[in-house]
């Protein structure tokens, strides 16, 4: 079977997607967000997904998770992640923007970001679903409720999933000029650890050295080298077990993010310039997180399924639709091959790559 051939049909699709993008789902409507994911689930366990709903909290909607495992329920496999939520508040379809189609566009709201990615990737899975073929990997859908405002409430799903997968492939929209998103910045992320001198709090306070204090002491300082060409944030910090003890060791996480990739070079200099100390003192240790080189890695994939990145979105996701088939992961938003940290990053980078727009094209 030629990949490039799926009998996908325009008009079909399309008539698949209206109901998802008149469902409105503006990301603090819950009930509305939880009606879309359950028309989205119904739809995915029609096709013989196997479909979990997973309650929210924060007064945001649920998710759902839905696998089609194509017999590959053992081994970690492609994780495709999508946000029903969108910006646009109930009524909008009333007032201004219905589902509408003028030549080869089509208009919608959500429809661009990101109900029409999502539910091309979805009729991937289920045109092979249907044709009995079977993809190297297993395919599981995790669809979110609150990516507009920064996934407050699902980062936690969303990480330990991306975790348990070989990719993450975000079908967010494409760019006006037919690019794909694989980051909106220049990003740089860092591990940092400290390393204290562990002593008992109450008897033997003096002897200690807290790997708290260490961390603590780092946050402003790496803060404080932030300026307008880049900036550096610490995010995560996980550090002692007792209370009753100096704590031996504390580890973080920071980001570094610009808008020119020579001033996030110089910044990842500055940043492993802080690593220091010794045993007596303790040591600061910063390492370079991963960094995946999406852009050419999706070029270079792209241009295998012959398919520029400047072409339009929508044939960036017909052919991608069209790629799991070959055994290897296409960008439609991003991927990245590799282990589950660098898996992580991607689903960041790439998940908040969209400006807002409220169609589609049809070629
Ligand atoms: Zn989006």
């Amino acid at each position: 079977m030629d990949i490039t051939q799926l009998p996908f049909d325009a008009e079909t699709m399309l008539a698949g997607l209206k109901p998802w993008v008149e469902i409105e789902s503006p990301t603090f409507e819950a009930a509305r967000v939880n009606a879309m994911l359950e028309h989205a689930a119904r739809e995915c366990a029609v096709s013989g997904a196997t479909v979990e709903r997973i309650a929210g909290r924060m007064g945001f909607g649920d998710c759902v998770r839905a696998t089609f495992a194509f017999g590959h329920e053992a081994k970690p496999g492609i994780l495709i992640m999508g946000h029903l939520d969108t910006v646009h508040p109930v009524g909008t379809l009333a007032n201004g923007l219905p589902w509408r189609r003028e030549g080869e566009r089509c208009y919608g709201p959500g429809i661009f970001d990101m109900k029409g990615g999502n539910f091309l990737a979805l009729e991937a899975a289920r045109m092979l679903q249907r044709l009995g073929l079977a993809p190297a990997f297993s395919m599981t859908f995790l669809f979110t409720s609150d990516e507009e405002v920064g996934s407050p409430s699902t980062r936690d799903l969303i990480e330990a999933e991306a975790a348990r997968h070989k990719y993450v492939l975000v079908p967010e929209p494409g760019r006006a000029d037919g690019g794909v998103v694989t980051g909106r910045y220049a990003i740089a992320r860092f591990n940092l650890k400290s390393i204290g001198r562990p002593s008992h709090a109450g008897s033997r306070l003096k002897e200690g050295r807290s790997a708290i204090r260490i961390m603590a002491e780092m946050i402003p300082q790496i803060e404080g080298m932030t300026t307008d060409a880049c900036t550096f944030s610490v995010g995560v910090i996980h550090g002692g077990q007792w209370v009753n003890c100096v704590s031996s060791a504390c580890e973080g996480e920071a980001l570094s993010m610009a808008k020119r990739q020579a001033d996030l070079d110089s910044g990842v200099e500055k940043m492993a310039a802080l690593t220091k100390g010794d045993d007596q003192s303790g040591r600061f240790i910063v390492t370079h997180g991963v960094t995946a080189r999406h852009r050419s890695q999706a070029r270079k994939l792209g241009r295998r399924l012959g398919c520029e990145l400047h072409r339009r979105a929508r044939d960036c996701f017909a052919r991608w639709a069209r790629c799991v088939r070959l055994r290897r992961a296409h960008p439609a938003g991003a991927h990245h091959r590799g282990q589950p940290g660098a898996a992580r990053e991607v689903v960041y980078r790439a998940f908040d790559g969209a400006e807002v727009r409220d169609w589609i094209s049809l070629r």
